[in-house]
């Protein structure tokens, strides 16, 4: 490129997940001196049943991609190569499937499906590196090395980026920070452990644990996994809170019953102690998480991503106390904790990255 015109290549990217899939075109500005710029078009979304099995997702596929040409109008011969996430194992070297636990899909040769339909180049990964190697290829960790990914939504995920690439491991189970263990004998995890951070801090956990310390709060049960038991102090500030509110503890206990991590942010947001310590908690445990990683590997950051990743502020206060604390500083002065330079649609991201900037 002779002048500073950015240059445009446009991806189809296919984010599929554990309920839904997404469809998108990405396209990516890349000027002279290699600042890229992203945008999204077209984005159409298809549901995934847990038995939709291959047919199911072929079609979610076809689908969707149909909706998104339709809605852009743009033309095929403009798509560069299309980038596939896919949610479980998968083997990105051959654009495989390999195993899906919820959904029963195994071997399944997603990539080479993809090209026959399509007659474009396909590169596919599992979700979660596919989100690491999209804040390195256009995010939060441009020009960065080293760096730990870590998703927090339903679930906990890890992704790891060594020397400017993905590390996978072996059988690529690497940087399963979900399954470090925070609490011993705390809640079972999906995993079959118990006191995963997973069964912790992910959206349920969060939702479990205010669920728990309200009714410790609220004197109806004693019985908590792995929250602090409620102090006279918290009470106290409780109690108050909901009289200011006009709320009562034993509706309150009900309510929170049906509490989900964003309801629950909610709470925190507009002062409910209970739910305040609950993201102060929260904080701790993937401080700990993180600092197992940091030691491990000595990354230059730690970026965290998913749906919990919207309430950052509410979290980080305590989650930077701890990770201080367990960090081992001599070797990881500059090391920072940040929140994602992708915005909502990570996953389309991570898929888009695959294809712009293959590594397989
Ligand atoms: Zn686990």
């Amino acid at each position: 490129m002779s002048d500073k015109t950015a240059k445009k290549t446009t991806i189809l990217a296919l984010d599929l997940g554990g309920s839904k899939m997404l469809s998108a075109l990405v396209d990516v500005f890349e000027s002279a001196d290699g600042e890229r710029k992203t945008e999204l078009r077209g984005v159409a979304r298809r549901a995934l049943t847990k038995d939709a099995g291959r047919d199911g997702v072929r079609s979610a596929i076809l689908d969707a991609t149909a909706e998104t040409f339709e809605r852009t109008g743009e033309n095929w011969a403009n798509v560069a190569s299309i980038g596939a996430t896919i949610p479980g194992v998968a083997d990105p070297k051959r654009g495989y499937w390999v195993y899906a636990p919820f959904s029963g899909i195994a071997d399944f040769p997603l990539a080479d499906e993809l090209r026959a339909q399509f007659g474009k180049p396909v590169f596919a990964d599992n979700d979660v590196n596919a989100c690491a190697w999209a804040e390195k290829v256009f995010g939060a960790c441009q020009g960065v090395d080293n760096f730990v990914w870590i998703t927090i939504s339903n679930g906990i995920g890890g992704g790891l980026v060594l020397d400017g690439k993905v590390y996978a491991g072996k059988f690529s189970g690497a940087a399963e920070i979900g399954h470090f263990n925070v609490v011993e004998d705390g809640a079972p995890c999906g995993c079959g452990n118990r006191g995963c951070l997973e069964a912790t801090a992910a959206g349920p956990g969060i939702a479990r644990r205010y669920r728990e310390l309200v009714a410790n709060a609220a004197g109806v049960s004693d019985f908590l996994t792995e929250n602090d038991a409620a102090s006279s102090e918290l009470r106290v500030d409780w109690l108050r809170y909901l009289e200011s509110t006009g709320a009562n503890a034993n509706a309150e206990v009900e309510t929170a019953k049906t509490a989900t991590a964003a309801s629950v942010a909610d709470e925190a947001r507009r002062g409910n102690p209970v739910a305040v310590k609950v993201y102060d908690d929260t904080g701790r445990y993937v401080g700990r998480a993180a600092s197992y990683a940091a030691n491990l590997v000595n990354p230059e950051k730690i970026v965290i991503g998913g749906g919990v990743a919207g309430s950052f502020d509410l979290f980080y206060p305590a989650l930077w106390a701890t990770f201080e604390r367990c960090l081992f500083k001599a070797t990881n002065k500059t090391l920072t904790i940040e929140k994602t330079g992708l915005g909502y649609e990570a996953g389309l991201m991570g898929a888009a990255s695959l294809a712009f900037a293959p590594y397989c």
